[in-house]
């Protein structure tokens, strides 16, 4: 099945950019996701295809115009029922690794994205809209944010990363952050790699994993920690049994 992405924008030609190289270019190339951007502009209807209009109220800047907002969305609906629709913004919820889990598990997403001062809020009550934010901080517009939440969902799947394992031990899937890892040469400036990672001890390393994933959570992380904390089984097997149930 091939996961299906629409992106909703002024700057089509912004994709699939990056994600045309490395692990995500071979995978387009292989067709495991499609990348279909869209140029909002073609759904306005005065003559001079306006999309924005200034503020009510007042104030600097553009607003995106929700009756414009509204056909492109209807199109892309048509086009992908079954896809989720979100609207990249800094207004949104958070985005979080479970939210990516379940997106790449489904057959694609339809991504809004905004640009000057960001959208009418009406669209959000008219349409089915999921409202998300990549990180609080102010981007230019939401082509950069569609692009993190696509490499996001990519990587994750079937057959794109090399090993199929590889993706359950990484920050966040298990509530924490990754234990830190380490590579040849073993002695570096004066710095010598952890001895227990070159026991061969298996039981010993993953121990020595687990506690340093939960010191350096509770340390760089206390947001992250207070929660591994107060949820009743963080296990990583628990953790994915779980996942594996919501999605059916
Ligand atoms: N006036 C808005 C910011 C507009 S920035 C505000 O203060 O909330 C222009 C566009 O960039 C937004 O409409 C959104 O699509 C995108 N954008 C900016 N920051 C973002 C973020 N942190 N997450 C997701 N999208 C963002």
């Amino acid at each position: 099945m091939t996961f299906t992405a629409q992106i909703l924008t002024l700057y089509p030609e912004m994709f699939p950019g990056p994600l045309g190289t490395s692990l995500a270019g071979r995978a387009l190339e292989e067709g495991k996701w499609s990348c279909n951007p869209i140029q909002m502009r073609d759904f306005a209807t005065d003559k001079h295809k306006s999309v924005d209009d200034t503020p009510a109220g007042g104030g600097a800047g553009m607003v995106l115009r929700a009756d414009v907002m509204a056909s492109a969305v209807d199109h892309a609906m048509e086009r992908q029922p079954d896809a989720p629709i979100l609207a990249m913004t800094p207004r949104g919820k958070p985005l979080k690794q479970e939210r990516v889990r379940e997106i790449a598990s489904g057959p694609g997403v339809t991504i809004l994205c905004g640009r000057f001062e960001g959208f009418d809020e009406r669209i959000f009550d008219a349409r089915p809209i999921e409202e998300v934010s990549i990180g609080d901080y102010i981007l230019s517009g939401g082509e950069m944010g569609a692009l993190v939440l696509l490499d996001a969902c990519i990587r994750l799947l079937p057959g794109v990363m090399g090993a199929s394992s590889s993706g359950d031990d990484e920050s966040f899937e298990t509530g924490l952050l990754e234990y830190p890892q380490f590579t040849r040469p073993q002695k570096w400036e004066g710095r010598i790699i952890p001895e227990v990672l070159r026991s061969g001890d298996h039981a010993k390393i993953a121990a020595w994993r687990k506690q340093k994933a939960e010191e350096d959570t509770r340390l760089r992380r206390p947001d992250l920690w207070e929660h591994h904390r107060d949820a009743p089984d963080q296990s990583p097997s628990s953790a994915r049994g779980q996942k594996k149930e919501d999605r059916s």
